[in-house]
């Protein structure tokens, strides 16, 4: 369940579309937690093992200070995933079996607005300190979470961050109609005055070498995400008018922050193709519309998923999904591999596709593809937008320098001093999971300042 603003207004700004709702207006459903013996919605549902039942429970009795307690126990962040989380714990959830999850998510959302507004969330300055010093590299998700909790637990913190502001793909990936960015910065605010020292506008590995970092702090934690994006090896590759999601989409936050003047890349009257159908694409879809492009197309090397999953639960759902996004505008192909793209005088103006037969196995998931011949066909295209994932972390001096290598799969562990966390240790994922991760090498990086010789 979900409470959205209507389409018409929504699509006229970039504020969040979705509404903060008292829980006496869910229906019966969405509020009804039995309260399982064996809770699966934090037991394999929530990565962060999140007290849901518990929670709930203080929720609906108006407990919010042992509510906020309880869920802040388990995460450091509630805000944000309250609002981006595709809440694994709803699938997870018992009355899922019959289609009707409790909505956990909302009920999340109002504990923290309640927080905020009663003043629970405050600062947190040790009461000792432990001489120990740690470096965090990257200020998304992951690495505010080793930041929180290395700080509670006595460390002097300082996070370097290459972009202007912190927040990571939360503040220049996800668009503000999803989070609004201040959101971030009110969290940044308590950070800050927890102590815990935030350096913008620095590129670790540029402007401070791996050398530095290892030499000024017993401790650093890598938390730079997964950056480098899916690509599309196909001819015209080259023409202009073909971009990653990410500089589309991250051209479109920074204008709304006031951080630049002008869009780099913009879809305004343009006929635009999103490649890819996860939510990055679905991302492009709803910045196009506020964009005002002429007509918005996405496309899928994937067949359409069926309407109702063959998976049984708790597995999640393989199923056909409409985003808020999606509902604001746009169509939908599938099936469709990019075998080229044409243009004139060097700038995009259609892509050639071809037409994909799947075979299914016995999960009923889509398997392998075979091209059905002589099914090419043209979509006209003057703005390309490639949003088919991200490969990891590049192997970089910057990487080395730490005695790090990179996996097959592009991603990085520890070599103590340094570790890792969040994208860039698991592969592209989601925020709950690099913080959940993030949460777990904490300690890690905590055992080990506590092993060092005074
Ligand atoms: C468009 C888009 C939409 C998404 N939507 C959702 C969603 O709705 N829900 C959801 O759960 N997940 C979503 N995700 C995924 C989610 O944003 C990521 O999984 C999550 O942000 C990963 O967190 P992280 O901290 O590991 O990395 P990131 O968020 O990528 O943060 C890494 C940080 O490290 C910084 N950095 C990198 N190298 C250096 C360096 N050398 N020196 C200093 N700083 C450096 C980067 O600038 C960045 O700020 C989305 C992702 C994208 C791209």
């Amino acid at each position: 369940m979900s409470f959205y603003r209507s389409v018409a207004e929504r699509v006229n700004d970039y504020e969040e579309v979705e509404l903060s709702i008292p829980i006496e207006e869910f229906s019966p459903y969405a509020q009804y937690c039995r309260s399982c013996g064996i809770p699966f919605c934090y037991g394999i549902g929530c990565p962060l093992g999140n007290l849901i039942p518990d929670i709930i429970a203080f929720a609906k009795a108006g407990r919010w200070d042992r509510a906020w307690a309880l869920l802040s126990s388990t995460s450091c962040f509630p805000e944000f995933t309250s609002k981006i989380c595709p809440a694994l714990c709803e699938n997870a959830c018992s009355n899922n079996v019959s289609n009707y999850p409790v909505s956990i998510r909302l009920i999340e959302k109002m504990v923290v607005d309640k927080a905020f507004e009663l003043g629970y969330v405050k600062p947190f300055i040790p009461a000792k300190r432990s001489g120990r010093t740690v470096a965090v590299i990257g200020a998304g998700p992951a690495g505010l979470t080793i930041a929180e909790k290395l700080n509670r637990y006595g460390h002097l913190v300082t996070v370097f961050e290459k972009s202007a502001y912190p927040g990571g793909l939360m503040r220049y990936g996800i668009p503000n109609f999803k989070l609004d960015k201040k959101t971030i910065d009110r969290r940044i605010e308590v950070m800050s005055a927890s102590e815990i020292n935030f350096v913008c506008s620095e590129e670790a590995g540029v402007d401070v070498s791996p050398a530095f970092l290892m030499r000024n702090y017993d401790a650093v934690a890598l938390a730079i995400g997964a950056p480098i994006p899916r690509d599309i090896k196909a001819p015209g590759r080259e023409l202009s008018g073909i971009h990653y999601a990410l500089d589309f989409l991250s051209s479109q936050n920074r204008v709304v922050a006031g951080e630049v003047d002008a869009l780099e890349i913009s879809a305004e009257g343009k006929d635009v193709v999103v490649i890819g159908s996860g939510d990055t694409g679905s991302d492009c879809v709803g910045t196009s519309v506020r964009q005002r492009a002429k007509s918005i197309l996405q496309i899928d090397i994937m067949p359409a998923p069926p309407a109702q999953t063959p998976t049984v639960w708790p597995d999640w759902p393989y199923k056909y999904t409409t985003s808020s996004s999606q509902e604001e505008g746009g169509s939908r192909l599938w099936g469709k591999l990019t075998k080229a793209f044409e243009g004139e005088n060097g700038v995009i103006k259609r892509i050639k596709t071809i037409d994909l037969e799947w075979s299914y196995g016995a999960n009923g998931k889509p398997a392998s593809f075979k091209e059905i011949p002589n099914s090419e066909s043209y979509i006209n295209a003057d703005l390309v937008l490639l949003a088919m994932g991200f490969l990891g972390v590049a192997k970089t001096p910057f990487i080395e320098g730490f005695g790090l290598s990179v996996s097959e799969r592009g991603m990085i562990g520890d070599n103590p001093p340094a570790f890792s966390a969040g994208d860039c240790r698991t592969g592209q994922s989601l925020v709950v999971r690099a913080m959940a991760d993030a949460h777990n090498v904490s300690g890690k990086v905590h055992e080990y300042l506590i092993s060092l010789k005074k």
